[in-house]
């Protein structure tokens, strides 16, 4: 049998063609990385071309890539490609490497934990890194209730559990989700998710019981946070039925939906109508959470207390983790097996949360966010003042965006567009979001220093010049 086997198949090298062959410069990342935007090549540079022809022969061609560049190494404020140039970070990899890229308390952990063991799976034989992080997590996040803590790897996964936990717990079924609302790629997520194209289309038909209520957006709407309130409530009310909604699920502030944050008052007033009506409210902080708002969590801002919140991103300083914290009778109410997986929680990630989490307490990351908040604001106010276009400001933390129109007040998608591909060939990596992808959002590592912030701006400010 395996001789025959082996004869069916032709002589074939296994081993990886592994980056090096390709010439990258072998680079140390994290902060010792000189932290400039440096230009050697045009963007994308040769090597960064022939990667381009290879992922486009290898990788499907729907997971798509934004910036022309292959990366070599990271860290501080800047990601190295691998034809030597330098580029601005204002992404973090989508508000992932808050502590910065290969920060060296993660890399240390990483290190330490790889060489023990990499996997024995927690649902079988436990260990204590998975245990630490719960008890971390329990302790950090809003709310001195007893809380319980379960871990997975993606923030899909985490707010796919959430709300498997949420309609246990209740005994309800419908879910409610915003208009603008991003929670995920799975099925169940794509339907709690408000935008079609890319993220939808397609792909249907998607999970059932999910409903979407009207967001807060000051700037659109013009109503006050309890105005706003009132308007999903009623709509809850009158179009689901209470005693049908076992959660609500919502973004402090919007992440891929635009940087929306709700009026005053918004979120504390669905916080009190979930809590009178046994319906689960669950905040996804996948975005926002560790540090980035300048809070741990953005929920802190107007001292809501969610039932449950998912957390992914910036957990682990860019391993994959993902959390579902909350209230203790909540989150034990699932029987044992109801929730898992293989790779949940995996011994690895969750060293280099522990090691993240020393990185925002050394450093003070916080109060960090809150430093680079008050540039960003000085900066986009100032350019506000002579450009009409900037429509909106808004964001907290190193959490920020400007919403672009026209002339008459409407989204100007085209010129974002341009903006953004006039930064990254420049040097400067920011992302575009919004329902009508007419949003430039700023979400540097908060490893980054003012004068690189501050020359990335600048980029952003001849992009609007040129365009
Ligand atoms: C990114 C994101 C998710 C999905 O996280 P993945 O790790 O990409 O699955 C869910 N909710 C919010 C608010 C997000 O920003």
């Amino acid at each position: 049998m395996y001789s025959s086997y082996m004869r069916r198949r032709p002589a074939r090298s296994y081993s990886c063609r592994m980056s090096m062959t390709i010439d990258a410069p072998t680079l140390q990342g994290g902060p010792s990385l000189p932290q400039e935007r440096r230009l050697v090549t045009s963007i994308p540079g040769p090597k960064s071309e022939a990667l381009i022809a290879r992922k486009q022969a290898a990788v499907s061609a729907g997971v798509g890539t934004m910036m022309p560049v292959y990366a070599a190494a990271a860290g501080g404020g800047v990601i190295v490609d691998v034809d030597g140039n330098s580029l601005i970070d204002l992404g973090s990899g989508i508000a992932v490497t808050n502590v910065g890229n290969a920060d060296p308390h993660v890399t240390a952990a990483v290190i330490e934990q790889v060489q023990r063991f990499t996997h024995t799976c927690f649902t079988i034989t436990p260990y204590d890194g998975y245990v630490e992080v719960a008890e971390a997590l329990n302790r950090l996040t809003p709310g001195d209730h007893a809380k319980r803590t379960a871990l997975f790897n993606s923030g899909a996964e985490a707010v796919e559990n959430a709300i498997k936990i949420a309609r246990y717990y209740t005994g309800k079924s419908a879910v409610v989700a915003f208009d603008h609302g991003y929670h995920g790629r799975t099925n169940l997520t794509m339907a709690l998710t408000a935008k079609a194209m890319p993220y939808k289309a397609g792909f249907g038909p998607f999970a059932p019981d999910v409903y979407r209520a009207p967001m807060s957006y000051p700037y659109r709407d013009g109503l006050s946070g309890a105005e706003a309130a009132e308007r999903a409530i009623h709509m809850m009310d009158r179009q689901i039925g209470v005693d049908r909604i076992a959660a609500i699920i919502i973004e402090p502030i919007q992440g891929e939906g635009g940087f929306v944050v709700p009026a005053e008052g918004f979120l504390p007033a669905l916080q009190k109508w979930a809590n009178a009506n046994n319906v689960v409210f669950i905040a996804d902080e996948v975005q926002t959470g560790f540090a980035r708002t300048g809070q741990m969590f953005a929920s802190e801002h107007e001292g809501v207390v969610p039932d449950l919140i998912t957390l992914a991103k910036g957990i682990a300083g860019g391993l994959p983790l993902a959390a579902v914290t909350g209230k203790a009778e909540i989150m034990d109410a699932p029987h044992a097996g109801g929730l898992g997986g293989t790779y949940g929680g995996n011994p690895i990630a969750t060293a280099a949360a522990l090691g993240a989490l020393q990185a925002y307490d050394e450093h003070d990351l916080l109060a960090r966010a809150l430093e680079l908040e008050g540039i960003i604001r000085h900066e986009l106010t100032a350019l506000q003042s002579t450009d009409a276009r900037i429509g909106d400001i808004r964001g907290r933390g190193a959490m920020m965006a400007i919403e672009l129109v026209d002339a008459n007040g409407k989204p100007d998608a085209a010129l974002t567009g341009k903006v953004a591909k006039h930064c990254h060939v420049n040097g400067v990596i920011v992302l575009t979001c919004g329902t009508d992808g007419n949003v430039i959002r700023l979400l540097p590592p908060l490893s980054i220093g003012d004068d690189l912030l501050r020359e990335g701006i600048s980029v952003i400010a001849e992009a609007l010049a040129a365009n």
